[in-house]
């Protein structure tokens, strides 16, 4: 057995076990160094780095609102983003958020199989962290078997606390951000440092600290195996021109001995399956375990580049390309023409394809409605809601009068005047309740800033002004130079003619 061969071949011990179920075998992932890897540490960085960085950007809203870039206010029942600021009668934002999250997961799967559970998710993101914490206290795979393996001491319980010490850190630092997002960022810190937060503000504080430091220190592949729902479904977005991590099994099979005659390229040194986070042998073909990380893809160009052989025996690859390799390679012995003929048949994937320009064209129209609807929407809008207990009353005089409950939404920090205008059948008279008059006569309403303000309105057709049953009226709201800000329909009812 070669140097390289020889040298991952540590296997940790399996445990015992009677029962049907599987017992959980531990998994310990051996560092990895390439191209691979240094994306994913610069994904990482940049995750984590907006996670913890965001809640302490400000953003100037003018005075009286809050000055954090990004707010869930759930108080004020508002979302603040940077310069965008959402009510909540506005919640369709969110509804288009997800669904425009959602079908960018499914074209990402669709292009780049697990690329999401690969490089992005938390649960990937932060078990990365994790296990970087774990490797730099108590070393690289060899070393922790053995730790795992030796009774406790003094040195295995200083290395196990320490670990465990820091991952608590980093949970409470994750659950405190978390909290940070629904309140501002400098004046929760203070509160829960002294002890001043409310109830809710430590229960999800505790919250988040303790799922972080179960699921990436204690669940970490379990947790993308068993309890997580994506990789059930998501084979249903892959096809065959879809990239995956992929063995080259063309190139690599036989496997063997580098030395020995008539091998493929791998030398089932297991380095690739020792790196794995989840434990996965990629050898054995597409699994719901693997999560598409393209670590294996370092650990084996490592192998190879040892070896003097060319990079890639396991690679992103789509399954159209590996058929075509395969059978290009099939009538030739292993070695370089083999190798030579399987990596001429590929072809350069095909992204656009069916089921991409459909995810596009959903990304697109979503995008483009959500888009539209920002740039149209109103600072001023009007809803009139007509009282129907009962639907009209005959005053002693003979008029019918109709009652309307106004709301006025106001996200302008400044309050104004309005004055309430009656667009409808002449003849008919509108008084909004406690609210003063203009020079004209007309009803002069006065709206707070950033909320909304609400008045009744009672509309009268005077005895002898005949009207249908039901009429059309407009409710319109006019600035002090005479302009509509806003306006909004209704009806007037009465008895039948
Ligand atoms: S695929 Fe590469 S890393 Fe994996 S066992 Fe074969 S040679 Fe080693
Ligand atoms: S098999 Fe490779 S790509 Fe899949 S999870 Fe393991 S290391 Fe990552």
């Amino acid at each position: 057995m070669s140097k390289v061969e020889a040298k991952d071949k540590v296997k940790p011990a399996a445990p015992e076990s009677t029962s049907l179920y599987a017992d959980r075998q531990k998994v310990y992932p051996k560092a990895v160094a390439g191209i691979v890897r240094r994306t994913k540490w610069l994904i990482l960085c940049l995750c984590l780095g907006a996670y913890y960085v965001v809640p302490w950007l400000r953003w100037d809203r003018g005075p009286g609102a809050p000055d954090q870039a990004v707010l869930v206010d759930m108080q004020n029942a508002r979302l603040y983003f940077f310069f965008v600021e959402i009510w909540p009668q506005e919640v369709y934002y969110l509804t288009g958020l997800l669904i425009l999250g959602a079908i960018g997961l499914f074209m990402a799967t669709s292009l780049f199989g697990r690329v999401w559970c690969g490089f992005t998710c938390p649960q990937t993101v932060w078990t990365d962290l994790f296990m970087l914490v774990e490797r730099w206290i108590q070393g690289d795979r060899n070393a922790r078997m053995k730790l795992d393996q030796q009774p406790w001491g003094f040195g295995k319980v200083v290395k196990k606390a320490a670990t465990h010490a820091v991952w608590l850190l980093i949970a409470a630092a994750t659950g405190g951000a978390w909290i940070m997002y629904f309140a501002d960022a400098p004046t929760v810190v203070r509160q829960v440092l002294t002890g001043q937060a409310s109830t809710g503000t430590y229960f999800f504080f505790g919250l988040f600290t303790l799922t972080t430091y179960v699921f990436a220190g204690w669940a970490r592949e379990q947790l993308c195996i068993y309890m997580c729902p994506w990789p059930r479904f998501q084979a249903a977005m892959l096809d065959e021109n879809s990239l995956v991590v992929t063995y080259r099994d063309w190139r690599g099979e036989p496997r063997g001995k580098a030395k020995a005659a008539g091998m493929g390229d791998c030398v089932d040194c297991a380095a690739c399956v020792n790196v794995c986070p989840t434990g996965v042998d990629i050898r054995e073909g597409i699994q719901m375990a693997c999560i598409g990380c393209g670590l294996c893809i370092d650990a084996c160009d490592d192998i190879m580049g040892r070896l003097d052989r060319p990079h890639g025996l396991i690679g992103f690859e789509t399954w159209t390309n590996l058929d075509a390799s395969s059978r290009a390679a099939a009538p030739l012995p292993p070695g370089p023409e083999r190798l030579k003929a399987g990596m001429a048949a590929r072809r350069v994937p095909r992204f656009i394809r069916a089921r991409t320009l459909v995810y596009l064209g959903v990304l697109a129209t979503v995008g483009g409605v959500m888009l539209g609807s920002y740039v149209l929407r109103t600072t001023l809008s009007l809803a009139v809601i007509r009282e129907r207990a009962p639907l009209f009353v005959r005053l002693s005089d003979g008029a019918v009068r109709n009652a309307y409950n106004l709301k006025l939404a106001n996200k302008l920090r400044t309050e104004g005047d309005f004055a309430l205008v009656l667009e409808g059948p002449a003849g008919l008279q509108v008084v909004v309740q406690d609210a003063p008059q203009d020079g004209q006569g007309r009803p002069l309403v006065h709206s707070r800033g950033d909320g909304i303000s609400q008045w009744r309105a009672l509309v009268t057709a005077p005895a002898g002004l005949h009207l249908a049953e039901s009429v059309p009226v407009s409710f319109r709201l006019l600035d002090a130079d005479g302009h509509v800000v806003t306006s909004t329909a209704s009806v007037f009812l009465g008895p039948k003619p």
